[in-house]
C-alpha cells in the first residue's frame, strides 16, 4: 500500500515545509514498525518547488500473496485472481489508516512547533493513491471526496490488464488535487480510506466512535455521506453508529446555534408584536393555550421538548399544580438562555427541585424522557426536515408515551394575513416546512393511530373564517396503554 502527497511551493515559502509540517525530514528515508507491518516515509523529490513525502506501508499478507503468485497456472485467471479473492490485501486500506496515524500522528493534530503558520494554512496539495481498494468504485470515491473540496480523479484497475473482458477490479487508482490544511487532508484519509475498503479487519470497540469525531471534526458532521461513513467506518455496528450519528447531530446543531438562536428568536417575536393590532402577542397566547390543556388534563409532571429559551418552563414554575417541570434542547445555547432565565443557580430549594433543563436530541429515544403525564412539543416539528420526523414521533409517541402530548405548529394557510410576509414564504428560515390545516391533521391522525393515541384541535390565534388561526394545536391523548409493539403483536 503506497501514497503520496505533493505540494509546490516558491524559495520564500518552499515546498519542504511539508517535511516540518509530516515531522519527518526530506533528506532521510526512514522506517517505523507499526502493530501491522513496517511503514516507510521518504521524499522522491524535495525542493522548494515541489516536494513529495511517500508513505509505503509493508504488510506481510501482502508478501505472502505475492510469494504465491505464479504458482498458478502460469498467468492464468486463478493465479491473478487469487490476488483478488483473498482478503488480506484488502485490508490493507484500514492498515494504511493506522499506520499514517501512528507515523503522522501530530501532523494529523495540525501541530507543528517549527512552521504554525503553515500548519494552519491551505496548501496546493495533490494526493495519489495507485491502488486503492475501493467497494462502490470510483463513483463512491467522488461522493467521499468531492463535497470535502477535492478535485478528484478516480479510475478502476482493470481486474487484470491481459483480461480486459473480466472488467475492473475493486481497485481504484486515486488522484486528490486541492487547497487544504495538510492535517485536514490526512484526516480525510484516515477516516475515507477504510470506508472505502470497507473490511473488518480489527475488532470495532467503542473509542473508535470517539477516533471517528476526533478525526471528522469540521467536516463529517455536514457531509452529505455522513451515514455511509460512519457505518462503514464502525463496521456496521448499529449501535456505535447511532451513537455516533447522534454525537454528530449534537455538533451539527451546535454549529448552527446562530440559526436556532435565531429559530427561537422567532418563535417568540411576535412577543413585541405590534401591539395595537395584536393586543395579546401570539407567543403569550400560545403558551395560556398550553397551560390550560395541561391544566385540564390534570397533568403535574411536564416535559417541555425543544424548550428553547425556557419562557413556558418560567410559566410552568408559577403554577404549583405542575409539580415536576423539565426542558429539554438540543441547543447549549438555548438551554445556557433558559437557566439564567430562570435564574436556576438562586432558586429556593423547592423551587429547584421541580425543575430541570438538560441536552438532547428528540430524533432519537432517550430513557429520560419516560413516565411523564404529559409533553409539549410548542413550534418544534416545523424545525425539523421531513426524513426525521419519524425518528421524532417515535421517540414521544412510541418510546416517551406520555399520557398527553400537545403540538403547536404555524398554519401556512394563515400567512397570507401577515403583511410583512412575501407570498409563498414561510415565517422562519429554519422552518423545514409548515402545513396547511389539512396537512396536520392527515399528520396528527397518523401518529395517533399508529400509537395509540386519540387526537383533537385547539385553534391559537385569532380563528380566520377562510384561513384559520396562525397557529394549529393538536392536543393527543393515550388511549392505550400497552405500547405500541405489543399492540402491533395483538393485533
Ligand atoms: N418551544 C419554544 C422554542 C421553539 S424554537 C417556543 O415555543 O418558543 C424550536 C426549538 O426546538 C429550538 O430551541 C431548537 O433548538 C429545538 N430543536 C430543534 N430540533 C431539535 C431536536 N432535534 N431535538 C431537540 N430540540 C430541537
Amino acid at each position: 500500500m503506497f501514497l503520496t502527497i505533493s505540494t509546490t511551493g516558491t524559495p520564500e515559502r518552499p515546498a519542504t515545509d511539508l517535511g516540518f509540517l509530516l515531522h519527518k525530514h526530506p533528506e532521510s528515508a526512514q522506517a517505523f514498525s507499526t502493530s501491522y507491518g513496517t511503514a516507510h516515509v521518504f521524499y522522491p523529490e524535495a525542493g522548494a518547488e515541489r516536494c513529495t513525502a511517500a508513505l509505503l506501508l509493508e504488510v506481510d499478507p501482502v508478501a505472502l500473496v505475492r510469494r504465491g503468485k505464479g504458482k498458478g497456472r502460469g498467468g492464468a485467471p486463478d493465479a491473478a485472481l487469487a490476488q483478488y479473492v483473498n482478503d488480506r490485501p484488502y485490508a490493507a486500506s484500514s492498515l494504511f489508516a493506522v499506520a499514517l496515524s501512528s507515523v503522522f500522528s501530530s501532523a494529523l493534530r495540525g501541530v507543528c512547533k517549527a512552521r504554525p503558520e503553515r500548519a494552519q494554512e491551505a496548501l496546493p496539495l495533490r494526493v495519489e493513491v495507485p491502488a486503492l481498494p475501493a467497494r462502490g468504485g470510483p463513483d463512491l470515491v467522488r461522493k467521499l471526496f468531492e463535497p470535502l473540496g477535492w478535485v478528484v480523479e478516480a479510475e478502476s484497475v482493470a481486474l487484470d490488464a491481459g483480461f480486459p473482458e473480466w472488467g475492473a477490479s475493486r481497485y481504484v487508482r486515486l488522484v486528490l488535487v486541492g487547497e487544504v490544511r495538510l492535517a485536514e487532508a490526512l484526516r480525510h484519509l484516515y477516516v475515507l480510506l477504510p470506508v472505502l475498503d470497507d473490511a473488518k479487519h480489527y475488532w470495532v470497540s467503542a473509542d473508535e466512535v470517539d477516533k471517528l469525531l476526533r478525526a471528522g471534526e469540521g467536516w463529517l458532521a455536514e457531509h452529505p455521506e455522513q451515514k455511509l461513513i460512519t457505518s462503514r467506518y464502525l463496521s456496521r455496528r448499529w449501535s456505535l453508529t447511532r451513537q455516533a450519528m447522534e454525537r454528530l447531530e449534537l455538533v451539527r446543531l451546535a454549529d448552527a446555534d446562530d440559526t436556532v438562536v435565531e429559530a427561537i428568536d422567532n418563535a417568540v417575536d411576535d412577543e413585541q408584536g405590534d401591539s395595537e393590532e395584536r393586543p395579546l402577542p401570539l407567543a403569550v397566547r400560545r403558551r395560556e393555550a398550553i397551560l390550560a390543556e395541561l391544566q385540564a388534563a390534570g397533568a403535574g409532571r411536564v416535559l417541555d421538548l425543544g424548550c428553547g429559551q425556557g419562557q413556558l418552563v418560567q410559566a410552568l414554575l408559577k403554577d404549583v399544580r405542575f409539580s415536576e417541570i423539565v426542558g429539554v434542547d438540543v441547543s447549549v445555547r438555548a438551554l445556557t438562555i433558559a437557566a439564567r432565565r430562570l435564574k436556576l443557580d438562586r432558586l429556593g430549594e423547592r423551587q429547584a427541585a421541580r425543575v430541570q433543563l438538560f441536552q438532547g436530541s428528540l430524533a432519537y429515544t432517550d430513557k429520560r424522557l419516560k413516565g411523564y403525564d404529559a409533553a409539549v412539543l410548542s413550534e418544534v416539528v416545523e424545525h425539523l426536515d421531513l426524513p426525521r420526523l419519524p425518528a421524532l414521533e417515535y421517540a414521544v409517541f412510541g418510546s416517551a408515551r406520555p399520557r398527553t402530548v400537545l403540538v403547536t405548529t404555524p398554519n401556512v394557510e394563515y400567512n397570507v394575513r401577515w403583511e410583512t410576509l412575501p407570498a409563498g414564504h414561510v415565517r422562519h428560515g429554519d422552518h423545514r416546512f409548515e402545513w396547511t390545516r389539512e396537512e396536520f391533521r392527515d399528520w396528527a391522525e397518523r401518529v395517533a393511530g399508529r400509537h395509540g393515541y386519540r387526537v383533537r384541535y385547539v385553534p391559537v390565534g385569532p380563528d380566520d373564517p377562510e384561513v384559520g388561526p396562525p397557529t394549529q394545536m393538536a392536543v393527543f391523548s393515550l388511549t392505550d396503554d400497552r405500547s405500541a409493539t405489543t399492540k402491533e403483536a395483538a393485533a
